[in-house]
């Protein structure tokens, strides 16, 4: 061994003990008669010293070569400290030195490895070894490990089995893009990377393995949006002979008990709130309920009145802001613009404020009396010193512009800590969702879920009315996870990729596996699926999850570090038929 301990063990009762530690140079100071080296590893920081005079000169000749970075060895005996450093575990102590050797030189790093660093995004993910060394992402990845080790232990003491399903299976056109590729001994054909393991799980079930899991990467080649990775791992589950209220238990019990044995926090019961509810109160499937701003609805009291914008609308709802009734006219200018900003597309905003000497004030005074605004207040339920914001327009889209409206108030109020968390679970989603650019439903959630019983029979006659025993968990306006219960009978599957305007022939050749299955003693069966790496932002108060993936992609869906995507060689393509039609130059 290198080493007799780690840079984060020595203590005050390590006194006069005779060490020898291994790490990386994270700072000299060189005053006159007395070096100091700040020596790092994963565990921690620990003081080495030297004194002219009292050191061999070789020694601090050798420490007069070390830079930031460089890896050495360092011998000595435990000191206490003249000053102390109460920030640092090992602040009680540091070490006198009686060697060093150089493990290893470096080069100068190009950004600085400290908790706050002055590398810009590109650099740090070209150099991600080097960032990977600070605080901040070291501690993101064992707080990572500690979550994936923690599901696993929950997960094993329900009884579920972790099985690893292929990585090379077969394109589907539902969902999102698929990542393909090219098989060589099977000229012209593709696999695909999956999206995830739904049909596998599926599988396991009807095999009769009752509950399965598995920490899996899916790979979904979408356009990427901010914060959205390629690959990206999810802790996929399925359950056989369970309802929805089984699997809703079962994961909310895995979500509290993760949230109880790693950030100490004891979650109460997650609300449920069906899909309509979400939409009506919060414009949203995935509401943040750390505060409130409830949507209300005004048609009533609004319509009628001669103002066009409201009467022609065919919804007029709003929020009330408490205690932002001492908005100014800019700050209000500023709400204007961000609600007709093309990404939430409304196109005004009328607001009253009900200022805290019972006066009301409005942007539509115009139409509107006082005795109309005090009715508007009744039914906010204002009080004095809010703000009323209301929006106008086709139901369906004032609904999403005024959610954005809410967050954006959330985050100006400062109302979305990070420290605090809110969980629920959206249910009864819409089964199908009715698409303009292709003409014809595609699933909400995916074709394998099941429709309400109740509702089935609609699927032919009114499809769109149908809804799914579909459900999502919700932590602080974040879907963490969704699932659903399935459909586990031939029929019904047949039916349901009818209304998805499957031809039978494209059904069987795309999903006959399973349909065959089906035929073979399927039980029913149910389960979900949770984002992991959002999971581990969520757990340290992040919106990133960038930062919490050891090696991730930059948005245009590249790795920096190792430089890919990338052209492959003549001869690699001719062995795997394929011609390249543009060749990047
Ligand atoms: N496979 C689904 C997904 O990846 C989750 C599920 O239905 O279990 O979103």
């Amino acid at each position: 061994m290198l080493r007799t301990h780690t840079c984060g063990a020595l203590r005050i009762e390590h006194v006069g003990t005779r060490v020898g530690l291994t790490g990386w140079v994270q700072r000299m100071r060189d005053k006159g008669g007395l070096i100091w080296i700040d020596l790092r590893d994963r565990y921690g920081i620990t003081q080495l010293l030297l004194e002219e005079g009292r050191s061999s000169s070789e020694l601090i000749e050798t420490a007069r070569t070390l830079g930031r970075e460089f890896v050495i060895k360092a011998e000595g005996n435990v000191i206490e400290r003249v000053s102390k450093n109460p920030k640092l575990a090992t602040g009680d102590i540091e070490i006198d030195l009686t060697g060093l050797q150089v493990l290893n030189a470096s080069k100068i790093p190009p950004f600085t490895i400290e908790d706050e660093t002055d590398g810009g995004e590109e650099l740090r993910m070209k150099y991600r070894y080097l960032d990977l060394r600070r605080n901040p992402l070291k501690n993101n990845l064992l707080l990572r490990h500690k979550l994936s080790l923690e599901t696993r232990k929950y997960l094993d003491s329900q009884e579920f089995v972790e099985v690893e399903t292929p990585y090379l299976i077969k394109s589907t056109p539902e969902g999102a893009r698929d990542f393909v590729v090219p098989s060589r001994m099977n000229a012209g054909e593709f696999y695909a990377l999956p999206q995830s393991p739904q049909t596998f799980k599926q599988l396991l079930m009807v095999a009769g393995y009752d509950r399965y899991y598995q920490l899996v990467k899916c790979f979904r080649d979408e356009d990427l949006r901010a914060d959205r990775q390629p690959e990206f791992t999810q802790i996929d589950c399925e359950m056989a002979f369970v309802e929805q209220e089984d699997v809703l238990n079962t994961f909310e019990g895995m979500m509290r008990y993760l949230f109880q044995t790693i950030k100490g926090i004891k979650l109460p019961e997650f609300p449920r709130m069906s899909y309509e509810e979400a939409m009506k109160k919060y414009g949203s499937d995935k509401p943040d309920l750390r505060f409130g701003m409830e949507f209300v609805e005004l048609n009533e009291w609004a319509q009628g009145k001669g103002f066009g914008v409201f009467d022609q609308a065919e919804l007029v709802v709003g929020i009330n802001v408490s205690g932002a009734s001492n908005y100014t006219r800019k700050q209000l200018d500023q709400l204007t613009d961000f609600v007709k900003r093309p990404q939430v597309g409304a196109k005004g905003l009328v607001y009253v404020k009900y200022n805290v000497d019972g006066s009301l004030k409005s942007s539509v005074d115009k139409f509107f009396d006082e005795a109309a605004l005090k009715q508007w207040v009744e039914v906010f339920g204002s009080k004095p010193g809010d703000l009323m914001l209301i929006l106008s327009g086709h139901k369906d889209q004032v609904r999403v512009q005024l959610s954005a409206l809410r967050l954006e108030m959330g985050d100006q109020l400062e109302l979305r800590k990070s420290d605090e968390y809110k969980a629920l679970w959206v249910t009864d989603f819409p089964l199908l969702e009715w698409n303009e650019d292709t003409k014809r439903f595609h699933a909400m959630h995916h074709p394998f879920t099941s429709p309400k019983a109740e509702e089935a029979h609609l699927l032919e006659s009114d499809p769109g009315a149908v809804h799914a025993n579909a459900y999502d968990m919700v932590i602080n306006g974040v879907e963490i996870g969704g699932g659903s219960i399935r459909i586990h009978n031939e029929g019904l599957q047949k039916s349901m990729f009818e209304a998805l305007g499957f031809t039978e022939e494209e059904a069987r050749n795309q999903f006959g596996f399973l349909m065959n299955a089906f035929q073979y003693g399927a039980p029913p069966h149910g389960g979900i699926a949770l984002g992991f790496d959002r999971l581990a932002a969520i757990f340290a108060g992040k919106d990133s999850i960038r930062d919490f993936i050891a090696f991730p992609k930059n948005n245009a869906g590249r790795d920096m570090m190792i430089d890919s995507p990338s052209t492959i060689s003549h001869e690699q393509l001719e062995e795997l038929s394929l011609k390249v039609v543009t060749q990047k130059k």
